[in-house]
């Protein structure tokens, strides 16, 4: 038989604007009005750009947003709905050629539950925020010792995680992606839904679609 076989044993993947395509909490932002959904976006933007630390803008994002059980639920819906075409069938062809997949997310934890569900991957495979809601599933407050409300965060994790067994690729869009490239063995810009010239410039690979990604994984 002649099998390939995939490059890289472990996949690391951002999921705000690489997976899918949005901004969670842009998302969130835009129910409270425009005004506050233009200042969240700026933030988010300085902040994936390079330009703001994410622990600078993280609390500021939230206060302004505070999203309760039911915007968490909405979101949740909005993040199966817009992934990024190809990037499911990517995800299970990975695990079928023996990739372990993991999701790598500055992004809130209940929002993303139903993606993961979308996605066939397991609780575990997720490193998001928890958020805890009150009584009323109002917004109550994130879990601020997350790594990953820092812009250094997925570094943190990365390095964290048990040896993959061969080699690891990140893949994001956004500064804290590239800032986890000593963690992992190679780092790839995706740029289907945002490029970002100082993010591109630190990367070992580009990939502009689930089929670029595909040839980098070496999957058929
Ligand atoms: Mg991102």
């Amino acid at each position: 038989m002649n099998r390939v076989r995939p490059r890289f044993a472990r996949l690391l993947l951002d999921v705000d604007s690489t997976l899918c395509a949005l901004e969670g909490i842009d998302q969130l932002a835009r129910a409270q009005g425009a005004a506050v959904a233009a200042r969240v976006a700026a933030l988010t933007e300085r902040a994936m750009a390079g330009e703001l630390p994410l622990e600078r803008v993280y609390a500021r994002r939230l206060a302004l947003v505070r999203p309760d059980a039911a915007a968490l639920a909405r979101l949740g819906k909005l993040y199966v709905r817009r992934l990024v075409p190809g990037m499911a069938r990517l995800v299970a062809d990975a695990r079928r050629a023996g990739v372990e997949v993991v999701l790598l997310s500055g992004g809130l934890r209940p929002a993303l539950l139903p993606l993961l569900e979308r996605l066939g991957l397991p609780g575990s495979a997720l490193f998001a925020v928890d958020v805890e809601l009150d009584a009323h599933g109002r917004f109550a407050r994130f879990d601020r010792r997350s790594p990953l409300v820092r812009s250094d965060g997925k570094r943190e994790v990365a390095a964290r995680l048990a040896p993959a067994g061969g080699k690891s690729l990140l893949v994001g869009d956004g500064a804290s992606d590239a800032a986890a490239r000593p963690a992992v063995d190679a780092f790839c810009a995706f740029t289907a839904v945002a490029s970002r010239p100082k993010v591109v410039a630190r990367a070992d690979h580009v990939a502009r679609d689930a089929t670029a990604l595909r040839r980098l994984l070496r999957l058929r």
